[in-house]
């Protein structure tokens, strides 16, 4: 198994032991990293004092049931809470800590090392931008998890690494640019490569993410690359992989010297370039704040990458403002036949708190409605966008009757794209038709189905189908692959009233149905 250590804490922890104050008055707890049961934290629970957690969209549900239970067995003990989940606009905020009740104690928004030694010490928030990077790999922060990787065959780590921290971009979905983030610290480049270093020197990790939301967007990110490489063959490490978070934007000189050396000389999970286009709407763009990054300009790499033979993907999101069905399919066709990109990894809108999304007036100018949806005992949670003035929820089901076309024929390579004429004609001509093909039938009204219960206005609502779950958090497929494969004949026949599908077609691709297109973003 393979788990990513909190880096986070990890950061707060480093920070804090750096200040002869705290050391004085505070002892640190190794980190807890893996969503255990509460229970079986009972002992660590037991001798903290103060319980600090670092919050996000997915944890939240997991972290209330940690907090609640440890106010439970030590209800003198203290909790706090950090991260990007915690609302930035004070009334909010108010109303979130109030949301939780008796089991969270306080909160601090926005970054959190300076603020959080603060708070420890009783000290006023001065607001004070971090611009040293803390070292958790390098002071033993992790050591302990090393250990228990050790000490537990089959247990391994990957390490979230940063060069860099903040975005100069605020598109409306993401927390990572904005008001408060939007200024770029570069942290110090040798104290970033002795992270590195000790990263790859510890055979118990076996990858590393690094997370600069736009790595190249600096020239010495270019050395930085070549620190790695460096270190990929000091180490021979051929386990390791190595991947980014987002390439710089806007064609960035800096980006191809950076992927060169990467196809070259280090390990990369696959080497596929994943550009981020999230959508190919014009309107879209405008809506969501990002039109001041252009697709296009990315285009000399990906083209560059296809000319040497090497896989492109995309990165994109379903149902964000501004899209219909008909510009959502459009692009699609574009991605597919303009820019012969034929593999997407599609997410889900969902409202990540801190972001123009999450803004009341941002939604009442877009008419834009949330729910939120929970799956696994409610301990993993988000809120998803149900509606905005571009489309309503049948609009949104069309949306995604698309998408079921282009995510099972075309993003597996099942239909190859050669014999694709086009993807907007052929997957409309698909569902005027669709009352002729029984089989395809079913299937399409199965993903209506769930659509339906998971975008319907109303209450929240709760996943508990492993095949639904699997469609909402993973891969937005069920089964459909296999259903067809043990009806291939009919499938076959169905298809081929608006397909050119070889006969060889094998309607079934590795696993569960996921196929993982992950890597640069
Ligand atoms: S989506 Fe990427 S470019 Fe946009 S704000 Fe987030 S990190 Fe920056």
């Amino acid at each position: 198994m393979m788990a990513w250590l909190p880096y986070s804490v990890g950061c707060l922890i480093s920070y804090a032991r750096k200040q002869p104050e705290i050391n004085e008055l505070y002892e640190f707890m190794d980190p807890l990293c893996l969503a255990w049961n509460p229970k079986k934290y009972k002992t660590e629970l037991l001798q903290t004092d103060i319980l600090g957690l670092t919050c996000y969209a997915w944890n939240q549900g997991y972290n209330d049931r940690l907090a609640a239970y440890y106010k439970r067995i030590r209800p003198d003990g203290v909790t706090i809470y950090g991260g990007p989940q915690v609302p930035e606009d004070k009334q909010a905020r108010d109303n979130w800590q109030r949301d939780r009740g008796a089991f969270l104690d306080h909160c601090i928004e926005g970054p959190g090392e300076i603020a959080f030694v603060e708070w420890l010490l009783d000290k006023p928030r001065s607001r004070t931008v971090l611009k040293e990077l803390p070292t958790p790999y390098t002071d033993g922060v992790f050591d302990a998890m090393i250990t228990f990787a050790k000490q537990n065959p089959g247990n391994f780590f990957g390490a979230p690494v940063e060069s860099d921290r903040g975005c100069p971009y605020s598109c409306a979905f993401c927390d990572w640019g904005g008001n408060t983030r939007s200024k770029l610290i570069k942290f110090d480049q040798d104290t970033f490569m002795e992270q590195m270093d000790w990263v790859y020197s510890n055979n118990e990790l076996t990858e590393a993410f690094l997370s600069n939301a736009n790595f190249g967007i600096n020239k010495r990110d270019i050395e930085i690359m070549q620190g790695i490489a460096a270190m990929q063959k000091k180490y021979n490490r051929a386990d390791f992989q190595f991947t980014f978070g987002g390439l710089a934007k806007n064609g960035s000189k800096n980006v191809k010297p950076i992927m060169d050396i990467m196809l070259n000389e280090v390990n990369v999970l696959q080497h596929n370039l994943k550009v981020s286009f999230q959508t190919h709407t014009p309107e879209v763009l405008r809506v969501i704040k990002r039109d001041n990054i252009s697709n296009e300009k990315l285009m000399p790499l990906v083209r560059h990458w296809q000319s040497i033979g090497k896989q492109v993907s995309a990165e994109m999101i379903i149902g964000l403002p501004g899209e219909t069905a008909d510009s959502w399919l459009k692009g699609l066709d574009h991605m597919v036949h303009d820019l012969s990109i034929y593999q997407s990894g599609t997410f889900i809108l969902q409202i990540t708190r801190n972001t123009l999304l999450d803004d009341p007036e941002y939604q009442k100018k877009y008419d834009i409605s949330t729910k939120q949806v929970w799956w696994g005992k409610k301990q993993y949670g988000v809120s998803v966008v149900i509606k905005s003035y571009s489309f309503d929820l049948e609009e949104l089901v069309k949306m995604y009757d698309y998408h079921w076309v282009y995510n099972n024929f075309i993003n597996t390579g099942l239909i190859p794209v050669d014999r694709l004429i086009s993807l907007y004609d052929q997957t409309r001509i698909f569902f005027d038709n669709l009352d002729q093909m029984p089989l395809m039938k079913d299937l399409i009204e199965r993903q209506r189905t769930l659509v339906r219960k998971i975008f319907k206005k109303g209450r929240d609502v709760y996943l508990t189908d492993e095949k639904e779950i699997r469609w909402f958090s993973a891969s937005m497929r069920m089964d459909d692959l296999q259903i067809m494969e043990a009806n291939r004949d009919r499938a076959l026949q169905e298809l081929a009233v608006v397909f050119d599908i070889p006969d060889d077609v094998k309607f079934e691709i590795e696993g569960s149905g996921y196929r993982k297109i992950p890597v640069v973003k």
